[in-house]
């Protein structure tokens, strides 16, 4: 068969030549060793939990080598498309430290516009080039058109789902699948010249060359050496609307845009075999591969399963309203992403993630478990290092979208809610309440007599009588300009007075010779003063609330007793 003949009645309208194309994207002028990423969502709806890990992985490994990280939008599959979705993708990728030096971004106004000299980075904008490629493949006789139309192909694939599932004979099967493909290869091109007379659609295939008893043997970065089948599959690489698939997309696009790196979903793994085939077919060198595993989670069951779409923790933008900050959310992915990750934070506690030098041998090779308990306790960790300051910002523009109660009380007297933030801050062991800014309402509320409410019940081992008189006394002899010294003698003094032990050694020696120690009459008087039985340091509380209120919740919590 005359091939070139038969690409200029495939593609007549295409007169460029993947020469001309190929000067248009000349290599990268980057230093030795520097690693050129992607990311290439398709925008069909929000940033999955698991999108932030390779998105994570690119971007750490090509800004740690100084080389390029870009942002492709997948948008060929113009049927799943949600209006506004990449859009919502970058700003929320943006958030979690995943930036981009080129490709699809977001301009001043807000709209999605390409930065950078290797696009267009939108893949319906670059119909023309696959075009330009897939010409060369049928003139070189590795590609052809199939004439079957959709409505053809999905009865065809109806009736071989049912045959599926009654023929449990694999061979045969297979057999049947060979010979539909033989047949499809087997075209004049007589016929095609009718068929393009009469305007009928066709799809692109590639003539695959492969032989699945043999094997290609492959190293993936993170899943180490595989073997995989070669390909036999005559897949499509266009559609019949001239749309390319992933596969041939994938191609063009990450040999022209000079990717060194894919790192992609492990979902990808099983096509290798038809990428690595179809690299060839075009000339260009492989890149690197990085399939990375998908993240699991525990079900109620306590079996693993991977976190789908619908579970808690799936959608980054909801990791917003239930209070996570961006910081700790990206701590976390890297103690997933990196098995040594938490070892040098504890011995770099100052430094950001960023400076975490990223290694792609201590990677999962297979699923992460994700984890709301870890999660929480990291995040703890990084807010228990903040300044007040900042953990005054951060709640306070949580609560304003998320909570206006809280926002209007935090926000009346700045300085007030930053002293209650400072408690237990800047030490070597920080206090470590705060995993989410929703915890901050319980944490707080006490200081704000809007949140405060009377406990009225104590533990139920200790008379009233006993508990009456320490707030009485305490009373008497607070004062709020005592050091914490003087303060805490005076409440030494009160346990002395009515049978409670003092010194917390001689109780503990002989706990029956007294009615409860020094510790119980502090509990008196914090659940008086705060509500709770646990709450941050009394002293210091006292000193925040100011002399009144301390005097007017024991007085009121007296008259209940
Ligand atoms: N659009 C593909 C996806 O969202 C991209 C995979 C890749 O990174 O190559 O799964």
């Amino acid at each position: 068969m005359d091939y070139n003949y038969l690409a200029e009645l495939l593609f007549p309208h295409i007169k460029e030549t993947t020469e001309e194309i190929e000067a248009k994207y000349p290599p990268r002028q980057l230093p030795e060793g520097a690693k050129v990423t992607r990311f290439a969502p398709s925008p069909t709806g929000f940033v999955h939990f698991g999108g932030l890990f390779p998105s994570t992985v690119g971007e750490r490994l090509a800004h740690q080598s100084g080389g390029v990280f870009f942002l492709r939008i997948e948008d060929t599959d113009a049927k799943r498309e949600v209006e506004g979705a990449a859009e919502g993708l970058i700003k929320t990728l943006a958030k979690y430290g995943v930036h981009f030096d080129e490709g699809a971004i977001l301009d001043e106004n807000g709209n999605i516009s390409d930065h950078g000299a290797y696009g267009p980075y939108k893949q319906s904008l670059r119909g023309h080039i696959y075009q330009v490629y897939a010409k060369k493949l049928v003139c070189e006789g590795k590609a052809y058109p199939c004439f079957t139309t959709e409505e053809e192909l999905s009865e065809l694939q109806a009736t071989n789902k049912k045959e599926e599932i009654k023929n449990t004979d694999w061979l045969a099967e297979a057999e049947a699948k060979r010979a539909e493909m033989l047949a499809r290869r087997n075209f004049t091109i007589e016929e095609v010249e009718e068929h393009l007379k009469n305007g009928h659609p066709f799809v692109l295939r590639i003539l695959a060359n492969g032989d699945p008893d043999k094997k290609v043997k492959f190293t993936d970065l993170v899943k180490g050496n595989i073997e995989i089948p070669e390909n036999d599959e005559d897949f499509v690489l266009l559609k019949s609307d001239g749309i390319p698939t992933y596969h041939f997309a994938h191609a063009v696009d990450d040999h022209l845009m000079g990717t060194t790196h894919v790192i992609r979903g492990e979902e990808w793994l099983p096509s290798l075999a038809k990428h690595i085939q179809l690299f060839s077919y075009l000339g260009f060198k492989l890149p690197k591969y990085m399939h990375i595993a998908q993240i699991m989670r525990i079900d109620e069951n306590g079996n693993k399963k991977k976190l789908s779409k619908r579970d808690m923790g799936a959608n980054m933008d909801d990791y917003t309203s239930m209070g996570y900050c961006p910081e700790a959310v990206c701590e976390y992915v890297m103690t997933l992403l990196n098995s040594n990750y938490e070892e040098w934070h504890s011995q770099n506690a100052d430094k950001p993630y960023t400076s975490f030098p990223f290694n792609i041998k201590k990677m999962s090779t297979s699923g992460c478990l994700f984890d709301f308990a870890k999660l929480n306790d990291v995040s703890k960790n990084v807010i228990s290092k903040m300044s007040a300051e900042k953990v005054y910002e951060l709640s306070s523009e949580w609560a304003k979208d998320f909570d206006k109660e809280l926002y209007c009380e935090l926000v009346a007297n700045p300085e007030y809610t930053k002293s209650i933030f400072a408690i237990g801050r800047g030490g070597k062991k920080p206090r470590k309440d705060i995993a989410v800014w929703t915890d901050v309402k319980g944490y707080v509320d006490f200081f704000y007599d809007k949140f405060f409410t009377i406990k009225d019940e104590y533990p139920e081992n200790f008379s009233k009588q006993d508990i009456k008189l320490t707030l009485e006394e305490f009373v008497k002899t607070f004062d709020i300009n005592d050091d914490m010294n003087t303060w805490f003698e005076k409440i030494r003094d009160i346990a002395d007075m009515l049978g409670f032990a003092s010194d917390m050694k001689l109780y503990k020696q002989n706990p029956d010779a007294y009615k409860g120690s020094v510790s119980d009459i502090s509990m008196f008087i914090r659940i008086a003063i705060t509500g709770k039985m646990n709450a941050p340091d009394m002293y210091t509380s006292m000193q925040i609330l100011g002399y009144d209120r301390v005097i007017n919740r024991i007085n009121a919590m007296i008259s209940t007793l």
